[in-house]
């Protein structure tokens, strides 16, 4: 064991964390429901989500058989929605193919959708002790400072060499205490802007440190400005309900229920070409979403209507969304957020 992984253990035995609902009773499908959840999310964001689907979904079997609505549902407000059209996805291909039991080997697990190789790792190890390492952005970040590793972890040849030394670090015995360990200093010692080196146990071999370049670790993205794209959305509005309609399941918010949207200002050309009776239209207030690759400037319009058009448009699952009694479907954030906002904006137009 080197004496880097005999710092980190000692570490984790007296802080570490070893009471997070995953981490009691441990089984693969619970800390790989954490390990999906835990993706650019913090803990303390994912517990009560972790827990909605324990209790709806305690076997991976159950979430196999939901409905993808539900499962969406169930996820909104986490972001990322491809996440959970993945786990949803995986559930099926476990209760079909693996008979519901969770595959306990690196190769199986890996091919599973929506898992990489340190997300397999973490299953596994965490779970079952087998011996793999992690590389998830808390341990990149700890591990390129400890060992002073340049470059931008997207590039191949950095990434590779990041493995490498994760693998030379991870000890075979104990290696489910060690991982945990790992993401336990990344999010709680070795932080983003703020490193605690003076409690850190691996101080005295880290060459960030050694070299007070703490913040030039890990190596950032070089920058692209983002691209802005713009969308209007059209809130019809009748008698308490409003119109969405299920985004198709490729794309930004694939599964998702939407309101109507437009690239360009043509909100009057919609309303004619679905047959809206327009009793009045007001533009509320514009607001960005930012996603991983594009802003997307959104500007609202709430369209009362007189009343509702016979028939659904065609080649879309619209609904109409009843405002005071919510139905079971995954939402986008700024939908929410608009339909959060909704009752007083109606009030107050009325
Ligand atoms: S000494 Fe500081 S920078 Fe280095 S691993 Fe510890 S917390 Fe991170």
């Amino acid at each position: 064991m080197t004496s880097f992984s005999h710092a980190i253990l000692e570490w984790y035995d007296n802080y570490g964390r070893k009471t997070l609902p995953w981490q009691l009773e441990k089984t693969p499908y619970k800390v790989w429901l954490s390990e999906i959840m835990l993706q650019q999310t913090q803990v303390t964001t994912v517990i009560p989500y972790f827990e909605r689907f324990m209790a709806r979904f305690p076997t991976v079997v159950d979430l196999a058989n939901a409905e993808q609505d539900e499962v969406l549902h169930l996820w909104t407000g986490l972001g990322y929605y491809a996440r959970a059209r993945n786990l949803h996805k995986t559930a099926q291909i476990i209760a079909e193919q693996y008979n519901g039991k969770f595959p306990e080997t690196i190769e199986e697990v890996i091919a599973l959708p929506g898992i990489g190789r340190s997300t397999a790792g973490a299953v596994l190890s965490l779970s079952l002790k087998q011996h793999h390492p992690i590389l998830d952005g808390n341990v990149k970040r700890t591990l390129s400072r400890s060992f002073a590793i340049e470059g931008w972890s997207g590039k191949k040849s950095v990434e590779n060499a990041m493995w490498k030394i994760a693998e030379e670090h991870t000890p075979k015995l104990g290696v489910e205490r060690y991982n945990q360990a790992m993401m336990d200093m990344g999010a709680m010692v070795c932080t983003r802007s703020k490193p605690k080196c003076e409690i850190c146990p691996v101080n005295d071999l880290c060459q960030a440190k050694a070299q007070d370049r703490q913040l030039d670790f890990p190596t950032k993205k070089p920058k692209k400005d983002k691209p802005t794209k713009k969308a209007w959305f059209a809130i019809y509005y009748h008698d308490g309900d409003v119109l969405l309609e299920q985004r198709p399941q490729t794309g930004i918010w694939g599964g998702l229920y939407c309101f109507p949207e437009q690239p360009e200002n043509t909100l009057n050309d919609l309303s004619e070409h679905y047959g809206m009776d327009v009793k009045s239209s007001q533009q509320l207030i514009a607001f960005r979403h930012t996603f991983s690759h594009y802003h997307l400037d959104i500007t609202p319009v709430l369209i009362t209507l007189n009343k509702k058009p016979n028939m659904v448009m065609e080649g879309t699952r619209g609904v109409w969304y009843n405002l005071s009694q919510p139905m079971t479907v995954g939402l986008a954030a700024p939908v929410q957020k608009l339909l959060d906002a909704l009752p007083f904006e109606i009030s107050n137009g009325e």
